[in-house]
């Protein structure tokens, strides 16, 4: 499955990089693209975060074996949750992913290389809900669910055996 990068202006060049070199079978790079949808009106004043399903929504649909994601730097959240790191409609081939609650507290050359892990692990994560995996109980695998960052770290960037098995082989 071909993946579509989209991204919003927050995001690094370098961010959106590693997030394609670090795609694990069966899904490939695609493109790249800035994002053009604008979600200004899901942003909550209250929570100073926008609402995940609105901004999900601002995702088009992709064609068929392909999947669309958006990374962004704004913070998420979905009505029951203080925070998500992201959001997809399962098996819609479209999901969106916030690099915000991802970044540990600490700017040094280890942080990075902890969110670049957790930026790909996630970013695996989202595009299989879009591609229609439910979470999983093997603990390092991309589709194990995750509520805080530090066990995002605990995960791999690539699907189990049988998380893969039920994903459609590249074109
Ligand atoms: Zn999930
Ligand atoms: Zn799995």
């Amino acid at each position: 499955m071909k993946v579509r990068l989209l991204h919003t202006a927050d995001v690094s060049p370098g961010h959106v990089r590693s997030a394609f070199s670090g795609l694990a079978p069966p899904l490939v790079p695609g493109e790249s693209l800035p994002h053009r949808g604008s979600f200004a009106s899901f942003y909550d004043r209250a929570r100073a975060q926008y609402d995940a399903f609105g901004v999900l929504e601002t995702v088009p649909a992709p064609e068929p074996g392909w999947l669309n994601l958006l990374l962004l730097g704004a913070d998420l959240f979905v009505p029951a949750l203080t925070y998500v790191f992201g959001l997809s409609h399962l098996a819609g081939g479209r999901g969106i992913l916030s690099v915000s609650r991802l970044k540990p507290p600490e700017e040094n050359e280890l942080s990075e290389r902890v969110l670049v892990h957790r930026l790909r692990v996630e970013v695996a994560h989202e595009l299989g809900h879009a591609a229609g995996l439910v979470h999983c109980a093997v603990n390092d695998c991309a589709m194990h669910r995750s509520l805080w960052p530090e066990s995002v770290d605990l995960k791999n960037p690539e699907f189990c055996a049988s998380c893969r098995a039920r994903l459609p082989e590249a074109p």
